[in-house]
């Protein structure tokens, strides 16, 4: 295909990689979504059960959400007009990170922009040349490249290997820089939980800071959706905790949790909190609204019904023969192994009524590509069983089930 008219010499390589992408099929055309967020959304048009939001809890359309962003609005304004350390720091910015440092049972908390920049910001901030990373192999993107970013040393343990990690840490006991030890708590692609306690006990005896992105077990996992320190009982034990409040939150942003040392030098050296614009006033207001809904029956009731959804689907899956891989939470992976046919098997599944987003290379390994399936609290058991029966008919139809 030749390229647009308006395409300059120098990016026609550009349009030449597109190509390649195209000839593949490996080029995927965003999908729009039409209105709200919802377990059943208008996608392109159409309207279909939607198995690939992070909105775990419904809340990005919480009446009680939307009524305290709106207030924010009138008090506060629609922007927060510079960044945190010149005068982009609200009353409501801070009264939102005490909230959160008091739900991880932590000293201190603050939020940055997305959950993407409190990883990379804060792996940048607090390692440096002749540091050291020992990372699982499957960690976020975000945490892959703070740890670039840091220039300190990385070291990649198979996806949760305790023993690979234990002699990356052997082989580096003598090192002279610091070292962290960092893993995802729930992983986003696979859906199973990090080994948390013996990871905590392998940082403890080789004296590394311990970090964890609970990025999809913030308002999932642990008691009201404190995350994965809480559900192993690993208070105390984690130096730095991330989550997000993008997913289960139902807003933007990310935040991280640990010591009041921690949070401060994160104040003065992390560069998406020093050079980028805080939170709108709306955004903030939202998520101390989602906060407080956490922490109250109601949160629980959600967090349950999350549960009872998950364990329902996961296990019609399985019987029906799909391949979930290792999954132990609300995302649940059905593999298919090649690109192309994970493509086209979201594609049939979308045009019978189900959207779920097929993933590929590099997101995952080159010969483990999925569709994921995530559900929430809100869907309705016959938006499931609906889901069930389509996911059926066209795994057959494409013989990945037989
Ligand atoms: N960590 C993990 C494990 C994630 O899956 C994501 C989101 N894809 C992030 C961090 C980034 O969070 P956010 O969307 O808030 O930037």
């Amino acid at each position: 295909m030749s390229a647009p008219a308006g395409t300059r010499p120098q990016l026609q390589y550009l349009h030449e990689e597109l190509d390649k992408l195209r000839e593949q099929k490996l080029y995927q055309k965003l999908r729009i979504l039409q209105g709200e967020q919802r377990p059943v959304s208008t996608i392109d048009g159409k309207q279909v059960i939607n198995l690939s939001s992070n909105n775990y809890l419904g809340l990005t359309t919480h009446r009680g959400l939307r009524k305290a962003a709106a207030a924010a609005i009138k008090t506060h304004g629609v922007g927060s007009g510079a960044v945190r350390t010149i005068i982009g720091t609200m009353d409501i910015h801070m009264a939102l990170e005490e909230q959160i440092a008091r739900f991880k049972h932590t000293e201190a908390c603050v939020v940055f922009q997305s959950g993407f920049v409190a990883n990379a910001g804060t792996v940048q901030a607090i390692l440096g040349e002749g540091d050291l990373i020992v990372s699982d192999e499957l960690n976020h993107a975000s945490i892959i490249d703070g740890g670039r970013l840091s220039k300190a040393e990385r070291k990649i343990f198979r996806h949760k290997d305790l023993n690979q990690c234990e002699e990356i840490l052997k082989e580096t006991a003598g090192w002279q820089g610091r070292k962290l030890l960092i893993t995802d708590g729930v992983f986003s692609m696979d859906g199973d939980i990090a080994p948390l306690p013996p990871l905590c006990d392998l940082a403890e005896k080789y004296n590394c800071i311990m970090m964890v992105d609970d990025a999809h077990a913030s308002g999932v996992l642990g008691k009201g959706g404190r995350g994965t320190v809480d559900h192993f009982g690993m208070h105390g034990r984690v130096d730095v905790q991330v989550g997000t409040l993008s997913k289960a939150v139902g807003s933007l942003g990310g935040y991280v949790c640990g010591s009041r040392d921690l949070i401060e030098f994160l104040y003065h050296r992390a560069r998406p909190f020093l050079f980028s614009t805080s939170h709108p006033p709306s955004v903030t207001a939202t998520c101390q609204a989602a906060f407080t809904l956490l922490d109250s029956p109601d949160g629980e009731k959600l967090i349950k019904k999350l549960w009872a959804n998950t364990k329902f689907f996961k296990k019609r899956l399985k019987k029906l023969g799909f391949n979930t891989g290792m999954s132990e939470s609300p995302i649940t992976p059905i593999i298919v192994g090649d690109a192309a046919l994970a493509h086209e098997f979201s594609r049939q599944l979308f045009e019978e009524g189900l959207f779920a987003q097929s993933i590929g290379y590099p997101t995952v390994a080159k010969d483990k590509a999925r569709i994921r399936t995530i559900v929430t609290a809100t869907h309705k058991r016959k938006d499931l069983e609906t889901a069930l029966e389509i996911l059926e008919r066209v795994a057959k139809r494409l013989n990945i089930l037989s």
